[in-house]
C-alpha cells in the first residue's frame, strides 16, 4: 500500500509490468523504490522502512493465484477463537482463546479506514490531486495493488474491515468507516486522517495489503513517527499509537498465523513519517499491511474468505484490547 516516491500512481494495468521490472533489477535501493512505488506514492524521502531491501531473486507470483472470492461480509459475528487453520507453510496459529471476545465496548467509537476505493481505478484525475499532509504533499489517493488473479486491494480492504466491523459492533462499539464502497472514489488521505477527529473516535485503523516484491511475504504494522510540520502535529498520538501497533502486530499474528514481513519493516513493525493518514490523525492510529498481494502464498491466503475472517478477528481483538486498556 504505502510507498514514498514522486511518481504518479499507476493504474492497475501497469502493475504487473512494473512489478516484473522491479523484481529483476539489482537488489538495491533503486529496486526497492521501484516496487514500493507501485501502490502508494509520496515525494517524501524514504523512511526507516527502507532498511529492509527485498531479498531473493525474482520469481513468478502467478503460479498459485486463486480465484477471487465474493466479498461477502460475514453477517454473524463470531466471538470465540478463530477456527480456521492458516494455510501458509510458515503459519503459526496460536489457538489461544480471545480474552477480548466478551469485552463491552459500549460508548467507544472506532474509525476503520478501508484502504483505497474500488472506484479509484476510473477516477485518476480526482485521486491524483495533491493534498497537504503537513511535511509534504501526496496524491489524494491511489488505486492500490492486486493479486495476479485480479483480486484488488480495495476489495480486500473493504471485506476485511466489514468483517471487523461486525465483530466490534457485536461488542457494543460504534464503528465509522471512511468509505464503504458507497462513494465513487477516495476519500483523499487527509480526509481519511480527519475521520477520527470528526467521529470523536477513540482509535482509528487503516487496513491495507501491500504490493511488494513477489519474493517477499508477511504482514506489517505501520506506526506514526512524530511529525510536527505545517498543518501536521501528531505528537499526542505517537505513544498510544505505538501501543496500538504492538497489540495489533501480536493480535493479527495470533489470529492468522501470518508471519512478519520478511521484505520490509522489522519484526512486523515499521514507523513512518510520510503517510498523511498518520501525520494528520488526531486520534491513536496505525496502518496494517495484511500481507503482500504480489506474493503467491500471501495472495492465496488473502483470497480465502476464512483467512479474511481470521484477519478481521485479529484486528477486532487488538482494537478491543487497546480500548479496554484505556
Ligand atoms: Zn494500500
Amino acid at each position: 500500500m504505502t510507498g514514498p516516491t514522486s511518481r504518479p500512481p499507476r493504474r492497475s494495468a501497469l502493475l504487473r509490468t512494473t512489478t516484473v521490472v522491479a523484481a529483476v533489477v539489482p537488489l538495491c535501493t533503486a529496486g526497492w523504490f521501484g516496487w514500493r512505488a507501485l501502490d502508494h506514492s509520496d515525494p517524501a524521502a524514504a523512511t526507516a522502512a527502507a532498511t529492509a531491501a527485498p531479498s531473493g531473486a525474482a520469481q513468478s507470483g502467478a503460479a498459485q493465484s486463486a480465484s477471487p472470492a465474493p466479498a461477502t461480509p460475514q453477517a454473524t459475528p463470531t466471538t470465540g477463537t478463530p477456527t480456521g487453520t492458516p494455510t501458509g507453510t510458515d503459519a503459526a496459529p496460536a489457538g489461544t482463546p480471545s480474552p477480548t471476545a466478551a469485552a463491552d465496548l459500549t460508548g467507544r467509537t472506532v474509525v476503520l479506514d478501508p484502504g483505497h476505493n474500488p472506484g479509484n481505478f476510473s477516477h485518476s484525475t480526482e485521486i491524483n490531486r495533491q493534498v497537504d499532509v503537513g511535511n509534504g504533499h501526496k496524491e489524494c489517493d491511489t488505486t492500490g495493488t492486486e493479486t495476479d488473479a485480479g483480486y484488488t486491494e480495495a476489495d480486500y480492504t473493504l471485506d476485511v474491515t466489514r468483517r471487523a466491523r461486525a465483530l466490534l459492533t457485536a461488542r457494543g462499539a460504534k464503528v465509522v468507516f471512511t468509505q464503504d464502497g458507497d462513494r465513487p472514489w477516495g476519500p483523499c488521505v487527509d480526509e481519511r486522517a480527519r475521520a477520527g477527529a470528526d467521529a470523536h473516535a477513540d482509535v482509528a485503523l487503516s487496513v491495507h495489503a501491500d504490493g511488494g516484491p513477489a519474493s517477499g511475504s508477511g504482514f506489517h504494522v505501520i506506526m506514526p513517527a512524530k511529525v510536527v510540520a505545517g498543518k501536521a502535529d501528531n505528537s499526542a498520538i505517537v505513544e498510544p499509537s505505538h501501543r496500538l501497533g504492538l497489540l495489533l502486530r501480536d493480535g493479527f499474528h495470533a489470529a492468522t498465523g501470518e508471519p512478519y514481513a520478511d521484505y520490509i519493516a522489522k519484526e512486523g513493525l515499521d514507523t513512518r513519517s510520510d503517510l498523511g493518514g498518520l501525520n494528520l490523525s488526531a486520534v491513536p492510529k496505525v496502518f496494517i499491511e495484511c500481507g503482500n498481494m504480489r506474493n503467491s502464498a500471501d495472495a492465496r491466503r488473502m483470497t480465502d474468505p476464512q483467512w479474511r475472517q481470521q484477519a478481521a478477528q485479529g484486528i477486532a481483538d487488538a482494537l478491543t484490547a487497546f480500548l479496554t486498556a484505556h
